[in-house]
C-alpha cells in the first residue's frame, strides 16, 4: 500500500515550538515512520519553504518527504497558500507521474491540505482521510482579538471537507462532537483515533540529573509549560498563578522558577512575537522578570529533561484538540495541572493522572499547583497515574488503528471501482 500524506503548509521537519509548527508536525512525522515500519509506503508532500531543501528526503524505512514549490520558497502567511494550492496540486501530480506512481489513499492534515486532497482524489481515484488538528470554529470560540480570528473561508472549507472526504479522524470524542455541533457534520463519517506518543523518547528519568543538565538548582520550585507562543496556550495564567503563589509563600521567592519552553529565548527579544512580548510585559508588571524564564523552542529530544526536572508541568490552554505536550509530560511521569478543555480533559483523568482546572483561572491554577507542591503523597500518586495513562497511547497501537482504517477504505474503494467497471462493460 502506498499513501500520499499531505502536510502542505508546514513540514514535519519544521522547527517545533515556533509559530506554525507543533503537534501536527510531530503527528505526521511519527505516524509516517510507524507506518513505514509496518511496510506501508508513505510519501509526505509539503510546500518548500527555502531553496536549500532537497525535493526528496528519505525519513526512514518506506517514508519520503517530498518538498514542492507552491508560491515563493519562503515563509508566508498560511492563508495565502490557497492562492498557490493549484500550483502545489499540479506539482504533486507531475511528481507522481514522473515516478510512475499512484497512491491508494490520501491522508491530509489541516484544512489547507484537505482542499488539495479533494483535487487529487479526482486524479488518483483514491479515498481521502482528513484530520483537522484544530478547528477554525473552536479557535474562534476562544479568540480574544481580531488577530486570533480564523477566516470565514477556512470555516467554509472545513465544513465542505466534513461533507466530502471519505473519513475524518477526530482525536477525541469531544473533537468529534465539536465537528457535529459547529459544522453540522455527520458523526458516522468521523472516527475517533487518538494521537500517539513516543514512549521510548518520553519516559520517566532522574529528576536531579535532569536539573543538573538544565542548570536548575536541586531545591528550585520549577514550573514548566511547553507550547507555541500563542494566546491560546494561556501561559499568562501560569505567570499570574506564579504571582499568587509568591504572595502566599514569600519564602519561595528565591526558589520559584517558571520555565516557558517555546518561541524564542531571552537572548532574542527582537524575534519575540506579539504574544511573547505580552508575556514579557506581564512578568515585569507582576514583578517576576527573574522568576519567569523564556527557554525558547527546544528540540524534542531535550523536552524529556524539562518534563522530568519540573515539580509541576502546566498546560493552561484555552483550547486543545488533543494536547501532545501534556501527553509527553504524563509519559515522563510529571505531575500535570491542565485546563479542563478539549483533549486535555479526556487524556488526563482528574486526580488520578493529573489535576484539571477551569481555563483562564489563575486562582484555581495556583491552588492546584500549590496542592502538588505541598503534598508529596499526592504528587507521587499523580506521577505514577500519569505514566500508566500515557502507556495507553504508544505509537504502535495508534498506527495499527490508522492502518486498519486504511485497509478498510482501500478495500471499499477497490470494490466501488470494480463495480463501476462492471456496469460500464455490461
Ligand atoms: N514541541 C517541541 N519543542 C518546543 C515546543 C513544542 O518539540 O519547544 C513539540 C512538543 O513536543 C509537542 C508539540 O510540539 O509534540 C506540540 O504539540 P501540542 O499538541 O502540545 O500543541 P500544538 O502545537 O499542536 O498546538
Amino acid at each position: 500500500m502506498r499513501i500520499a500524506m499531505l502536510s502542505v503548509h508546514s513540514s514535519p521537519l519544521a522547527r517545533l515550538g515556533g509559530k506554525e509548527a507543533g503537534g501536527m508536525n510531530v503527528y505526521v512525522r511519527e505516524l509516517a515512520r510507524e507506518l513505514g515500519q509496518r511496510g506501508i509506503g508513505v510519501d509526505i508532500f509539503t510546500r518548500r519553504q527555502d531553496r536549500t531543501t532537497p525535493t526528496v528526503l528519505p525519513l526512514g524505512r518506506g517514508v519520503r518527504l517530498i518538498s514542492l514549490h507552491a508560491g515563493p520558497a519562503a515563509p508566508y502567511d498560511k492563508n495565502l497558500l490557497l492562492t498557490y494550492l493549484p500550483e502545489f496540486v499540479s506539482r504533486v501530480r507531475c511528481f507522481a507521474d514522473s515516478e510512475d506512481v499512484s497512491y491508494d489513499l490520501i491522508h491530509s492534515h489541516y484544512w489547507l491540505s484537505g482542499e488539495a486532497a479533494l483535487r487529487l482524489r479526482r486524479v488518483w481515484r483514491a479515498p481521502v482521510v482528513q484530520m483537522f488538528h484544530t478547528l477554525g470554529a473552536m479557535k474562534n470560540s476562544v479568540a480574544r482579538s481580531e488577530e486570533e480570528v480564523e477566516t470565514k473561508r477556512r470555516i467554509a472549507i472545513e465544513r465542505r471537507l466534513l461533507r466530502e472526504v471519505d473519513v475524518v479522524v477526530a482525536a477525541t470524542p469531544l473533537d468529534r462532537a465539536q465537528m457535529v455541533w459547529h459544522y453540522g457534520a455527520d458523526a458516522n463519517r468521523i472516527r475517533v483515533i487518538p494521537c500517539g506518543v513516543d514512549l521510548r523518547r518520553f519516559q520517566p528519568g532522574d529528576r536531579m540529573q535532569a536539573r543538573a543538565a538544565l542548570g536548575i538548582a536541586p531545591d528550585a520550585i520549577m514550573l514548566v509549560c511547553v507550547g507555541r507562543m500563542e494566546p491560546l496556550k494561556g501561559m499568562d495564567a501560569l505567570i499570574r498563578a506564579a504571582a499568587r503563589l509568591l504572595a502566599q509563600h514569600p519564602d519561595w521567592k528565591e526558589r520559584l522558577q517558571v520555565v516557558l519552553v517555546g518561541g524564542e529565548d531571552e537572548t532574542q527579544p527582537d524575534r519575540w512575537n506579539s504574544e511573547q512580548r505580552r508575556l514579557d510585559a506581564l512578568r515585569h508588571e507582576l514583578g517576576l522578570p527573574a522568576h519567569v524564564i523564556f527557554a525558547g523552542a527546544q528540540p524534542q529530544d531535550r523536552l524529556p529533561l524539562y518534563y522530568t526536572a519540573a515539580d509541576v508541568v502546566a498546560a493552561p490552554s484555552h483550547y486543545e484538540s488533543f494536547g501532545l505536550a501534556a501527553l509527553e509530560a504524563l509519559a515522563c511521569g510529571a505531575a500535570v495541572v491542565a485546563s479542563n478543555v478539549g483533549g486535555l480533559a479526556l487524556t488526563i483523568e482528574d486526580r488520578r493522572s493529573g489535576l484539571l482546572v477551569p481555563p483562564d483561572d489563575d486562582a484555581a491554577l495556583a491552588d492546584q499547583i500549590e496542592r502538588i507542591l505541598t503534598d508529596a503523597a499526592l504528587a507521587a500518586r499523580l506521577r505514577s497515574g500519569a505514566v500508566q495513562r500515557a502507556a495507553e497511547y504508544g505509537w504502535p497501537a495508534i498506527a495499527r488503528r490508522i492502518a486498519a482504517l486504511y485497509d478498510e477504505l482501500t478495500a471499499a474503494n477497490a470494490a466501488i471501482w470494480s463495480a463501476r467497471r462492471l456496469v460500464r462493460v455490461s
